[in-house]
């Protein structure tokens, strides 16, 4: 049992969301009613185009820092940022070309969670296909200049405490086979954390046999790609042989069911990867929720709908586990989970009348994030009765930043 009583308080390890697009939390709410043109996952990417395109530094940082200081206070204290909008909305670099990227990583020191920022890299609007409008500031001219800004991120955060830097394929569409095989090499000769969405959408495994005859899991296993250092995000439609391929290799899967139920992307068979020894960590993604609680449960919750029986993935010891140390892991900060603690109410409503030796079981599947009281995060206290040291000034930034964008 990970979960410790100590008087009437429940102890749990820090949690980790290793999937994390922050921006997106300015999309909370706007996505949601039937709309013709709101009707898929791309509809959605249309309208996320359109809030990425207003970006700037300040308020990338301030809606961040909301976003970071929201899940702080649901007990998140490690976050993998998968960092796409790098440059100005023409596609122009800044001037400091890590600017947004920066600007991430201080929102997150300054919530006071440990972060790693994955910087991702994408190169064309897809299969043969040029830049939607949008996608000019996800770009890099050249493969080079992406690795470069890699580089200046590493030498940067070398010694700065909770930062870690890694790298990201934005997906199979987005990026060229040989770049893909070029980042792998580079990510395993420094261990750094890799991660890619992959085989998330139907179209995505149809545009990948298209364009390589083969889908986009095999592909990576063929070409050497799925370490334990590789964290496939989403993993929702695999192919024939495609578990096996991940569970050899010792590469991750990370499940983001708020996101992929809200998009309606499906879901993936994660009891067949837990039997295949796939490590399972789980991301806040698009921020549709930010309930780590939640995130964990419904990996299991969903498949017992699809399977209809129960206890089909992991017990509740596991998806805490999976929730904590395996998030850690995946975004290279092994073991650091122990080190950060979320302390819950134990009088809140929702664990009121719970046995001690169930205290994982009420934990992960009956816990609102409303019961956390306080969170810290390497011995220091961000979270204190159950609200950020400074969810006030955030919260006002953040609902200023937003009346600027509408
Ligand atoms: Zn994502």
């Amino acid at each position: 049992m990970l979960s410790k009583r100590v008087g009437d308080a429940i102890v749990i390890p820090g949690l980790a969301s290793a999937h994390s697009h922050a921006f997106q939390r300015a999309m909370r709410g706007h996505c949601q009613r039937q709309q013709a043109e709101l009707g898929s996952f791309w509809s959605w990417r249309g309208r996320m185009y359109e809030i990425a395109s207003k970006l700037n530094p300040d308020s990338m940082y301030k809606i961040a820092k909301f976003a970071y200081a929201e899940l702080a206070m649901s007990g998140v204290c490690a976050v993998g940022e998968f960092h796409y909008v790098h440059h100005q909305a023409s596609g122009q670099a800044y001037d400091k070309r890590t600017e947004l990227a920066d600007a991430v990583i201080a929102a997150a020191r300054d919530v006071g969670i440990r972060i790693t920022l994955l910087r991702v890299v994408y190169e064309r609007g897809g299969y043969a296909k040029d830049l939607s409008p949008g996608q000019e500031r996800f770009c890099d001219s050249t493969l080079a200049d992406a690795m470069l800004d890699i580089d200046t991120l590493r030498t940067n955060y070398a010694d700065t405490k909770g930062v870690t830097i890694g790298l990201a394929v934005h997906s199979m569409r987005a990026v060229t086979r040989s770049s893909i095989s070029e980042l792998s090499s580079y990510a395993k000769k420094y261990s750094l954390p890799m991660h890619m969405h992959l085989s998330e959408q139907r179209r995505e495994l149809e545009e990948c046999l298209a364009e390589h005859g083969t889908t986009p899991v095999a592909l990576m296993h063929q070409d050497g790609v799925l370490d334990k250092n590789f964290i496939a995000v989403h993993a929702t439609h695999l192919a024939e042989g495609e578990i096996e391929m991940l569970g050899n290799s010792g590469a991750g899967v990370c499940i983001c069911r708020s996101t992929e139920r809200d998009l309606g992307d499906g879901h993936c068979e994660a009891d067949k990867l837990v039997a295949a020894g796939v490590p399972l960590s789980t991301g806040v993604d698009s921020y549709a929720a930010s309930d780590p609680f939640d995130e964990a449960r419904a990996i299991e919750l969903d498949q017992r709908s699809c399977r209809e029986a129960r206890t089909v993935v992991a017990d509740a010891t596991q998806l805490l586990r999976v929730a904590s140390e395996n998030g850690y892991a995946a975004i290279g900060m092994h073991g650091l989970s122990l080190e950060d603690h979320v302390t819950l109410d134990a009088q809140d409503p929702s664990l009121v009348g719970l046995a001690n030796d169930r205290l994982d079981d009420a934990v992960v599947f009956c816990a609102s994030s409303r019961a956390v009281r306080e969170v810290d995060v390497a011995g220091t206290r961000i979270v204190n009765s159950g609200v950020h040291r400074e969810y006030s000034t955030i919260r006002q930034e953040f609902e200023t930043t937003l009346a600027t964008m509408a």
